[in-house]
């Protein structure tokens, strides 16, 4: 029986192990070399797109706006450049998610988790902050000294500069993403006087926030925890694939250089130096191994040549490889140029993919008309019989003007034998198989038609055509249905 006087020694002894490991701050140390320069190139030209993108101007005439790259959602409408969609067009939005989502397909399957690496925000932020801690704190043993230090005046205060530091950069990163939304100098200057809209300053608070503490704190959590994306990216990669691998057969078995130059038989290339691990931005050590903390920065090959380099051993310890391929150099093999695991069936078929859809959607953004119409008739009543017996129905014409300039468009009948129309402005005096309305600059507008048709008039359909009476002479039709007594 159980004594609650009892003390269970062995219990205390041996605790329950944690379900969670906890987490070691990743202190990573400053590295030079191609992968390390590539890393740059590719921060300052995704963060230089991100910032500045909203303040390009692009000329689209009085009637638009002069922003490049606009998301107007109180207009509906999508600017990039020279290109103009409306809600109806929504397909080519979707056509380039379609293409982004193939491109990251076809990066996977060529290098491996590139996009992490080099171009995910979560990286991009991360590495920005990890160079900021450099900045304010020192390389890696002087944050590793700084984080065991006690708490004191000058740890705080550094602390507190430094989290500023973090905080500033936060909120421009929020306040960029809003400038897509608006005219970005209008915005900025609404936004300090107060008068922004509220969404605004909500959705700034919070992407300051998530940037703050994703990019500052969580870091290579994310990637490891959060992200769904190297879980995706494992069943999208093959033995084709290239990724950073750290060759086995090459540096096993690993001792420091002492000892291997006292045994340059019984040791390989690896000197334990753990230089691949003090640079890596997820504290990881690829020596054990391809795992999901890897991002394929290929930081650990920069700092890995750099020490092959000085022992005047081969560069290549750890590399760019695929998996068929380190298996063929672990049996003896030749090396074989990464870039020849670029071109192979699975890629060359995604690029292919990736490319037709691009060029279907140059074309049909080339093909398409800037003119619609539609028509839509009136329920109720759906027809008016005259005295004379002739039939009347009314309908609702939406008449579309995707150019930057007001147009004036002439509306036709097609089929329709006898009848004859008119509107609102016109009057039925003025009746006949045309209207001529016009049509503001990059607008919709409304317009209602009368149409009339002789006594004893089958129901039937017929089309509404529309015309641009300009040089363009733009045309675009509309199915629809005239009603008379007895149609079902
Ligand atoms: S940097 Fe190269 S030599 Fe040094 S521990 Fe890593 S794999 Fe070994
Ligand atoms: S192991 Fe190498 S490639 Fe992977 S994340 Fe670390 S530094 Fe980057």
């Amino acid at each position: 029986m159980h004594n609650p006087d009892v003390i269970d020694l062995t219990r205390m002894a041996d605790p329950a192990p944690e379900l969670f490991e906890k987490r070691k701050t990743v202190h990573n140390k400053r590295v030079s070399g191609p992968f390390r320069r590539f890393k740059w190139l590719m921060m300052i030209v995704t963060l230089t797109i991100y910032y500045g993108l909203p303040w390009i101007r692009w000329d689209r005439g009085p009637y638009a706006p002069d922003q490049a790259v606009l998301v107007d959602l109180a207009h509906r409408r999508f600017y990039m450049f020279g290109i103009e969609i409306w809600p109806q067009e929504f397909y080519f939005v979707a056509g380039l998610l379609i293409m982004a989502g193939i491109g990251l397909f076809l990066m996977t399957s060529a290098v491996g988790r590139a996009w992490c690496g080099y171009s995910c925000p979560q990286t991009v932020w991360t590495d920005l902050y990890q160079h900021i801690d450099r900045l304010i704190d020192g390389d890696r043993n002087a944050r590793i000294r700084l984080d065991a230090a006690p708490w004191g005046l000058k740890k705080i205060l550094r602390r507190a500069f430094k989290w500023m530091i973090y905080l500033v950069i936060a909120f421009w990163t929020g306040g960029a993403w809003i400038m897509y939304f608006a005219d970005a100098p209008t915005l900025t200057r609404q936004f300090w006087a107060g008068d922004a809209a509220p969404v605004a300053y909500v959705t700034v608070a919070v992407l300051t926030a998530t940037t703050f503490i994703l990019g500052g704190f969580m870091r290579e959590q994310v990637c490891i925890y959060m992200c769904p994306w190297p879980r995706i990216q494992s069943a999208m990669m093959d033995e084709k694939s290239l990724t950073v691998t750290y060759k086995d057969w090459r540096g096993e078995k690993r001792g420091s250089l002492k000892k291997a130059e006292k045994n340059p038989d019984e040791f390989g290339d690896c000197i334990d130096c753990m230089q691949c691990v003090a640079v890596c931005p997820t504290g990881i050590d690829i020596r054990e191994g391809p795992q999901i903390g890897c991002i394929t920065c290929a930081l650990c090959i920069d700092a890995c040549d750099s020490v092959m380099a000085e022992i005047g051993r081969p560069r290549g310890l750890i590399d760019y490889i695929t998996l068929e391929d380190a298996e063929r150099e672990k049996a003896g093999g030749k090396p074989r140029p990464a870039w020849k695991a670029l071109l192979r069936p699975r890629t060359i078929t995604y690029f292919m993919v990736w490319g037709g859809i691009g060029l279907a959607m140059l074309f049909a953004l080339g093909a398409r008309s800037h003119t619609g119409i539609s028509a839509e008739r009136d329920r109720n009543p759906p027809y008016m019989l005259m005295s004379d017996g002739s039939v009347r129905n009314a309908f609702t014409l939406k008449l579309r003007n995707m150019e930057s300039r007001p147009r004036q468009m002439r509306v036709v009948l097609e089929g329709l034998p006898g009848a004859s129309m008119w509107s609102d402005e016109i009057g039925r005096g003025a009746a006949s198989r045309a209207l001529t309305i016009s049509v503001p600059a990059d607008a919709t507008r409304t317009a209602r038609a009368y149409i009339i048709v002789p006594p004893n008039t089958p129901a039937q359909d017929f089309e509404f055509s529309v015309v641009s009476v300009d040089e363009q002479v733009e045309m675009a039709q509309t199915k629809a249905h005239f009603t008379a007594p007895g149609d079902d």
